[in-house]
């Protein structure tokens, strides 16, 4: 089973970032594109070990699959910096930096937008992430899990 994982607000919490700068310096209108911006972001809860634990399941790969801010070149380098920080060299060979989702081949998308890079057209299922149907990580890993037993049904 293929799986794609979004970066902002579904990896990384990039909202509480945004908030954060927007309260320290509400004159610049686009955090995201100070250096180090998407670097800095911190996990989402949860996140990191349901991404470890899913890399050692041999039925599943697990791609990150994020939309760069075209605009701000930056974030392709920050965004392949943050996955080496979190996970490790090995897991930046499955990193797609892309701004069609719904190109990708696969499963599952986990996302925290529904529409407008592509997830509309995603051939696979769409775990809409933070609605109450997967609020948090540890949904996710059960919905995952009925998935996984499901298909090998
Ligand atoms: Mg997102």
């Amino acid at each position: 089973m293929k799986i794609y994982i979004d970066m902002d607000d579904v990896l990384c919490d990039y909202s509480s970032k945004i908030k954060e700068h927007k309260q320290k310096n509400p004159d610049n209108p686009f955090p995201q594109s100070l250096p180090g911006f998407f670097r800095s972001l911190a996990p989402m809860d949860g996140a990191l070990a349901a991404v470890e634990q899913l890399r050692k399941n041999t039925n599943v790969e697990v791609y990150i699959l994020t939309a760069p801010s075209t605009k701000n070149p930056l974030s392709y380098s920050e965004k392949r910096l943050w996955v080496e920080d979190k996970f490790g060299y090995e897991m930046t060979h499955n990193l797609i930096i892309c701004s069609h989702k719904g190109l990708l081949k696969g499963d599952i998308l986990i996302d925290d937008h529904a529409s407008g890079r592509g997830q509309e057209i995603f051939e696979g299922k769409l775990f809409h992430f933070g609605t109450i149907e997967c609020p948090d990580w540890e949904t996710v890993l059960g919905k995952l899990s009925s998935e996984l037993s499901s298909n090998s049904n």
